[in-house]
């Protein structure tokens, strides 16, 4: 039987990012998942690393600014194309004479720049000059965030696992956790279909798993149904290689409600999605929707590059299903109830992870919980 200073249950970006963050000090760490690592939500992800679309509340404003921050820090000592970075920004976009619009992201811009976040507010001139292959049909303005990115998250989990592995931790892929053993009330052990791991401390990544793996670790099997946590599923479209795509070093974002937002895909076509078509697709049980969705997708995409060439073009979509936290804001730390069990379950977990995983891994080696923690504790919710 193995015993480990912490076991990390999930390995999608959060858990393994968690797990590379508890490994880098020091401590001797499994990371278990039931499949290959990286296949959950980690698989189906837009993955815009931002912190300019959250701007109701500071305190998550700045954790994701530090899950950005991040990344550029990785990528400035491993090189950008190794952990699977790319682009040169975002640009959240929208008519000009559109009031209401235009007006929220005048404050948007606002904001930010009263955080102290690089922003640009760009007119019509300024983004037909930057990006020339977008058509501007209307008198567009803009919120230009420069050091925003997007994520070639498969590359990043394949560089995180190794360097892991490199730092003496123990990836355990098709291992379901079925089962926690504790001792006197604290976590002793967790059973996995393959045998136990010893182990005082837990740390549970497992993304929509996370309520059913929180009610083993708690012996509180209402909490599988009662933890704050919903599904939201949401389509992504992904295209062949395209020509179109090639130039095109920008992130971009409708700002109006069906929020069209298009990047282009590392593999050197256009990963596409839109907020209404999320709400038509649903869990996609029907094939003809999905086609429908897809062929939508592609279209208002040609709004955008008029030069997207869609004859012969292949473009094949997925649903992906978000773990969204009641409030909407992410929840890390301790379980109240289970003494050496923490949970790390959030949106936006692309962005956030490096730091989370950095603050966690903080404070289950030292006990000390960091300042940035605070407002997104589990007890919040009663939890
Ligand atoms: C369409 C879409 C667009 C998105 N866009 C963005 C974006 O632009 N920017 C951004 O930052 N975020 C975005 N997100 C959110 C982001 O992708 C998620 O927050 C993130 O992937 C969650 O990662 P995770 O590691 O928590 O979960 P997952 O990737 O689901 O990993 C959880 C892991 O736990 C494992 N597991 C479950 N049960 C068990 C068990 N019993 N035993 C062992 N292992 C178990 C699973 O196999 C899985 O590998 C988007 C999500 C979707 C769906």
């Amino acid at each position: 039987m193995e015993r480990v200073d912490v076991v990390v249950a999930g390995c999608g970006v959060v858990g393994l990012a968690c797990a590379w963050q508890l490994a880098r000090r020091g401590l001797k760490v499994a990371a278990v998942d039931r499949g290959r690592f990286g296949q959950g939500t980690s698989a189906t992800s837009f993955a815009w690393a931002n912190a300019s679309t959250k701007t109701a509340f500071e305190p998550y404003h700045r954790l994701n600014a530090a899950g950005l921050a991040a990344y550029h820090a990785l990528a400035a000592e491993h090189g950008a194309a190794a952990i699977g970075l790319h682009g040169r920004g975002s640009l959240q976009w929208a008519p000009a004479e559109n009031d209401l619009l235009a007006g929220q992201l005048q404050d948007t811009y606002e904001t930010l720049r009263g955080w102290n976040y690089p922003v640009e507010w760009l007119d019509r001139v300024a983004i037909a000059a930057r990006w020339p292959a977008l058509l501007l049909v209307e008198d567009m303005v803009g919120v230009f965030c420069g050091t925003e990115r997007w994520v070639d998250v498969p590359r990043l989990l394949v560089w995180l696992a190794a360097d892991f592995r490199r730092l003496g931790g123990t990836l355990f892929e098709n291992r379901p956790i079925v089962a926690v053993r504790r001792d006197g009330g604290r976590i002793a052990a967790i059973e996995t279909a393959a045998g136990e791991i010893e182990t005082g401390r837990l740390l549970i990544a497992a993304g929509i798993d996370t309520p059913k793996l929180a009610a083993l670790a708690t012996g509180d099997a209402a909490l599988a149904e009662e933890f704050p946590l919903q599904v939201s599923p949401g389509f992504l479209v992904e295209t062949t290689p395209v020509a179109a795509a090639k130039p095109l070093d920008v992130l971009l974002w409708a700002a109006d409600e069906d929020g069209l937002h298009l990047q282009p895909s590392p593999r050197g076509g256009l990963l596409l999605g839109a907020g209404d078509i999320d709400d038509w697709v649903g869990e996609g049980d029907h094939p003809a929707v999905i086609e429908k969705a897809t062929a939508a997708l592609v279209e208002r995409a040609r709004g955008w590059l008029p030069a997207l060439e869609t004859t012969g073009l292949h473009a094949s979509g997925k649903v992906g299903r978000r773990p969204m936290p009641a409030d909407g804001y992410s929840i890390l730390g301790p379980l109240a109830e289970a003494p050496g069990v923490w949970v790390a379950v959030t949106h936006s977990g692309v962005t956030l992870a490096l730091e989370i995983g950095r603050l966690l891994a903080e404070e289950i080696e030292t006990g000390n919980m960091p300042a940035a923690l605070a407002p997104f504790r589990p007890d919040r919710f009663a939890l």
